[in-house]
């Protein structure tokens, strides 16, 4: 109810955003802009997805058991398990597990409900919605730079649903038509990255992947990208 109540208010600071853009005139600039923002959310999703996926997890308290275990994730021995592990840990730490557990079996986040995999978005990105609003309240922004921030922000707050979509074949047909017009990526080009764990990390439309693999490179040369990370102890 509590997480209801949260997305509510989440969503009511978001719309204002968007309300701001009723009171703009149009300019030519606002098609390059919100490209540009679309681009940079699929950046995002793919630097935080790079940085979570060799982050290692804080070692002995049970992570490792969680992600190696044989038997019914349903069963009762496993729920009180998962139940004693996150006790644990950090609300972030959780999150950290949750994308390298989502390796081996992808097909669970595709399940998840749209608030369950946008809960963990929304307490980073909530902040920057009201700051917008302040900002948008205050002074009157181009309108080129509202639509980019207005759809930077959508793309930030639906990276895991999209995400989500990719690994389920009941989508809504907005999604199919946003793939045919490469706005959104195809499982198949996801694929790719669940194949490797080391390239193509972005889950949005994949844009931005020949920049954030060599971003991983520089990284994996300097000896930081450890594939020991992939894994709980
Ligand atoms: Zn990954
Ligand atoms: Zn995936």
């Amino acid at each position: 109810m509590l997480r209801r109540i949260a997305f509510v208010i989440f969503f009511s600071s978001v719309a204002l955003n968007f309300a701001w853009l009723g009171f703009m005139s149009f300019d030519w600039k606002i098609i390059p802009a919100a490209l540009i923002a679309w681009y940079l959310a699929d950046a995002l999703s793919g630097v935080i997805h790079m940085y979570m996926d060799y982050r290692p997890c804080t070692e002995n308290v049970g992570l490792g058991q969680l992600f190696f275990y044989e038997g019914s994730r349903e069963s009762e021995e496993y729920l009180s398990m998962r139940r004693a592990a996150m006790a644990r840990i950090s609300f972030f730490e959780r999150v950290v597990f949750d994308f390298k557990n989502h390796h081996p079996r992808p097909l669970a986040l595709g399940r998840r409900s749209f608030i369950y995999q946008t809960t963990s978005i929304m307490v980073f990105v909530f902040p920057l919605s009201v700051l917008l609003n302040i900002v948008c309240s205050l002074w009157t922004l181009p309108s080129w730079l509202l639509v980019g921030l207005d759809v930077l922000l959508l793309g930030m707050i639906l990276t895991q649903y999209f995400h989500g979509t990719l690994h389920r074949d009941d989508n809504p047909w907005i999604i199919h038509a946003m793939r045919k017009t490469t706005l959104l990526m195809t499982p198949t080009m996801h694929d790719i990255h669940h194949a490797t764990l080391d390239r193509d990390f972005a889950t949005i439309n994949g844009w931005s992947n020949p920049a954030v693999n060599i971003i991983f490179n520089y990284f994996k040369q300097q000896g930081k990208m450890d594939r020991s990370g992939l894994e709980p102890n």
